[in-house]
């Protein structure tokens, strides 16, 4: 009999929605069916849960070019061999590897002396530099359910990006004082891009690219009493439209900015982050307001809270100085690093460096040892020297993760995972043995 599992947590996106309902064959090898999904997590399931479409044993590349399978215990000796020969490696990825595995990592990469960094370092970074200096006023996604009225989308699509963030948590739901649901709830989008986001807003603001923290600041002097002094036209939006959105803010019972990349990485970067968290502070003179990254995988926000808890910093971490762990983003931050060809050995792990890094930044790095820890083939993966199927957490591995809100979930296993394919976390403890074992034997 098939088994239907319910409240299982979807491995996708930032969202991480966890009413998620999986049907499984009886022999517990296969997904059949998902409900409560939308069609991204549907295809996480449907093919992760497919053992006929996973790869099932590392991948060396040989000398001739082409990929022959290995075994693992060759998969651990080879990992563990470059990076105790390499003076600077580099760990870099995290947004789809439970804490568990975060935490793996630093073991591996402390004892390595290498650097690690996560995906934070080429989208929210920049938020994390706004946040050090201004601090966070944020909330948890079920606080906006329950109470917020106003709800503000700032450089973000959640239409796309987040498919079920309107739907559960920010817009349709109905909750304990947003008893009506949409109809409780004012949205403003604010994107210089008309979105699919943008055709439920009440008030949709085309802001001129690259001109948000001029709208901020054009906020911030309504909130302060200047408002008279707001030249006629902001960044492409006319007063009048600014002053009676700054009204709607100023007026709700509870309003949350949801900003995405469109925010932190356009011109201003953590400057505008900086001054949206001013704004937040601001409306706090007249009603309840916070703020909130739309981070962008599952549990982008895992590696910046385990390793906040084991190092003192979120990202882009240098543990070459044994003794003194430190963070400077634009040197220690893993495109940097690859762009000066600083680093001698590269791990990309739950992510895809290949297609996300520059091209030049790729080239460096390709020049030395080059491996992929993943559940499937992406472009990092078919430029590897090694390529590594994992466990995909959340389809066959449990876990923590850490939501968009930093509130953890643990995730659980639905299917079995093709034999013998390990998790991150066995993997990379597997190479940190392996590392002693080596060491012991006086290699390098
Ligand atoms: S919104 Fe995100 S977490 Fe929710 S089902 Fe879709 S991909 Fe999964």
């Amino acid at each position: 009999m098939p088994k239907v599992i319910k409240n299982v947590g979807c491995p996708y996106c930032g969202a991480c929605c966890d009413d998620v309902e999986v049907t499984v064959s009886d022999d517990g090898k296969r997904v059949l069916e998902v409900k409560n999904v939308c069609a991204i997590g549907t295809q996480i399931f449907m093919h992760g849960g497919d053992h006929d479409g996973r790869i099932k044993l590392p991948r060396m590349r040989q000398p001739d070019g082409t990929m022959k399978d290995v075994s693992f215990k060759e998969a651990i000796d080879f990992t563990a061999k470059t990076l105790l020969k390499a003076k600077k490696p580099l760990m870099y990825g995290f947004g789809s590897t439970n804490c568990e595995g975060h935490a793996a990592a630093a073991r591996v990469m402390e004892r390595a002396g290498g650097c690690l960094d996560n995906c934070a370092s080429i989208c929210h970074g920049s938020s994390f530099l706004a946040i050090f200096d201004n601090g966070y006023p944020s909330c948890t996604l079920g606080e906006v359910k329950n109470r917020a009225d106003v709800i503000v989308y700032w450089g973000s699509n959640p239409a796309h990006a987040h498919p079920r963030h309107m739907s559960r948590y920010a817009i349709f739901p109905r909750g304990f004082f947003t008893g009506k649901g949409h109809k409780s709830r004012t949205v403003i989008v604010i994107d210089p891009r008309f979105t699919d986001t943008g055709r439920v807003a009440d008030y949709y603001l085309q802001v001129r690219q690259g001109h948000d923290y001029e709208l901020f600041d054009a906020f911030r002097m309504v909130c302060h009493g200047h408002a008279d002094d707001i030249p006629d036209v902001v960044a492409n939006i006319p007063k009048e439209t600014i002053l009676e959105v700054a009204e709607v803010m100023k007026n709700a019972r509870f309003c949350n900015f949801f900003y995405g990349m469109g925010l932190c990485h356009s011109d201003g970067r953590n400057h505008n982050i900086d001054i949206a968290i001013s704004l937040t502070r601001d409306l706090n003179e007249f009603t309840k307001c916070t703020i909130m990254a739309m981070r962008g995988h599952y549990n982008i926000t895992g590696p910046g809270a385990v390793w906040s808890w084991q190092f003192g910093f979120p990202y882009c971490l240098d543990l070459t100085k044994k003794t003194m762990v430190h963070m400077n983003p634009g040197e220690t931050s893993s495109v940097d690093l690859a762009m000066r060809d600083e680093i001698d050995a590269f791990i990309n792990i739950g992510t895809d460096a290949g297609a996300h890094f520059p091209i030049p930044a790729v080239q460096h790095l390709k020049k030395h040892p080059f491996i992929t820890i993943d559940p499937s083939r992406n472009m990092a993966s078919e430029i590897s020297d090694l390529h590594v199927p994992v466990k995909i957490c959340g389809v066959d591995d449990g876990g923590i993760v850490y939501r968009m809100d930093n509130v953890p979930i643990q995730y659980r296993k639905v299917v079995d995972a093709p034999a013998g394919v390990p998790s991150d976390e066995e993997f990379l403890d597997a190479v940190y043995e392996r590392m002693v074992e080596l060491e012991g034997e006086g290699f390098i």
